[in-house]
């Protein structure tokens, strides 16, 4: 049997899930997997703009050269296959409420010529789970800066480092300037990765090669990790600090020039910029006819159903409330968790016995790789209810494990195994840094 990659139109689904990331394809996953091809046909349709899926808690590792998104990644259609969905490959253009029915743009190949026309899919219901992009705040220069939000980005910033560490190696100065903004888990974790990614290139230059690596994290609040417990954020200090890290705390950006920062502490010269500080929707979201809020994230209640009944949202791309007035913060852990809300609520529908229940959002914690197979963070909950601080390779070793309980939802237990090893022998032999 085929792959059920559709390029043609129209076509009808019961469920169609818009955007295959860390929450929408284990939703399509866990559902085709559950109704399965009933009456000849796909019950359920995962539409993504990319052909292949990567968990974006990884970029920042394809970013450095550390993960190979192309040995990573998972193929949509073969997913799709072997879990019973269908998949269409296309870019969301419009989505109208009323006729509850999604547009596709056309396909294009990369030379601009038409692969597939405009396409048109209505559905029963929906799931918006697009994610987020980056927000600039409305500093200038944001041209001027990479950002990691989808894997193209980060494998351009891994093909542009690798040319500046070669036109380091080669400069009088025999140095590089890379700087981060934002102190959050992404800030961190690509500071760290960057170094390991050094050590390994050093590994193998000879000594009149070797060239200095400058990173500097520039952070407008007054730690890093801001949303995590002091001690955390403490711990990650000290060791990006051991590192020869910068840590540029209550450092505000204002503009972002070809070659530098400008900053609330003044210039901060940098050959490669990253911009990590902030997400955001994409503006399109606002056209969609569902309320949106300020950060372009559609509003949703606590069944996960945004403005019009029968559509719902999850991950990055909605507001979801929580506790305090706070919103379920944007992360892997969320998109995961209404991901399995959902899957309860379309069994609810399709039994025609709605799901009463609210989506509640339990915070198990979080974890910050540190390169170096050490990491920290904090465990919440357990039968205690007690708030554990985990570091070292204990805490990697659960980082790693958030990674694998996704393929897991995706590929099952086998092949996770599987991936899992192959990973591993895959380094072994072509060493960890990706430089071709
Ligand atoms: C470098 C980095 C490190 C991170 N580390 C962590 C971590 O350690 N722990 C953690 O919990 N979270 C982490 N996060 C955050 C986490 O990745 C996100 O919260 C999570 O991926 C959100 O899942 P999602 O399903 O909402 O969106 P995503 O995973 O971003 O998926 C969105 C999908 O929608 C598709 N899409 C978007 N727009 C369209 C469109 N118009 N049409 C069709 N398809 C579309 C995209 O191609 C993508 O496949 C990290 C993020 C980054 C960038």
């Amino acid at each position: 049997m085929g792959a059920r990659l559709c390029y043609n139109a129209p076509m009808h689904y019961d469920i169609v899930i818009l955007g295959g990331g860390a929450g929408g394809l284990e939703l399509a996953a866990q559902l085709g997997r559950q109704l399965g091809r009933r009456e000849g046909r796909d019950k359920v349709l995962l539409v993504d703009r990319s052909v292949f899926h990567i968990w974006k808690p990884t970029l920042h590792e394809v970013a450095a050269g550390t993960l190979d998104a192309h040995q990573e990644g998972l193929s949509y259609t073969i997913l799709a296959r072997r879990n019973h969905f269908g998949f269409a490959l296309g870019e969301m253009r419009a989505l109208d409420p009323v006729k509850r029915q999604i547009t596709l743009a056309p396909l294009l190949d990369e030379e601009g010529r038409a692969i597939a026309p405009e396409r048109q899919i209505s559905f029963r219901w929906a799931v918006l789970a697009v994610g987020s992009g980056s927000n600039f705040f409305g500093t200038p220069g944001a041209e001027h800066a990479y950002v990691l939000e989808q894997a193209q980005d980060a494998e351009r910033f891994r093909r542009h480092l690798l040319a500046a560490f070669a036109r380091a190696s080669f400069s009088p100065q025999r140095s590089l300037g890379v700087a981060i903004v934002g102190g959050g888990a992404t800030g961190v974790e690509l500071s760290a990765e960057l170094i390991e990614a050094h050590n390994e290139l050093l590994d193998g230059l000879g000594k009149g090669q070797r060239f200095r690596l400058d990173i500097s994290i520039v952070e407008a609040g007054p730690r890093l990790l801001g949303g995590l417990p002091e001690k955390i954020s403490g711990q990650a200090t000290t060791a990006l600090e051991r590192k020869q890290i910068k840590v540029m705390t209550g450092t505000r950006v204002l503009e972002i020039k070809p070659g530098a920062l400008q900053t609330s502490q003044g210039e901060v010269p940098a050959d490669l910029i990253v911009w990590a500080a902030g997400i955001k929707g994409a503006d399109a979201n606002t056209t969609l006819g569902l309320a949106v809020n300020k950060a372009n994230q559609f509003i949703v209640n606590e069944h996960l159903e945004t403005s019009v009944p029968g559509i719902y949202a999850m991950g990055d791309c909605a507001a979801c409330p929580w506790q305090d007035g706070k919103l379920v913060p944007a992360r892997a852990q969320a998109a995961h968790q209404q991901a399995s809300y959902l899957l309860k609520v379309f069994h609810g529908l399709l039994r025609e016995r709605p799901l009463a229940a609210s989506f509640v959002y339990k915070d198990f914690g979080s974890l910050v790789s540190l390169g170096d197979n050490k990491g920290v963070g904090n465990l919440m909950g357990g039968l205690s209810g007690r708030n554990f601080f985990v570091e070292g390779l204990l805490a990697k070793w659960m980082y790693i494990s958030l990674h694998l309980m996704h393929h897991r939802a995706i590929v099952g237990l086998g092949n996770t195994v599987v991936l899992a090893l192959a990973r591993l022998l895959q380094r072994r032999v072509s060493g960890r840094l990706k430089l071709h």
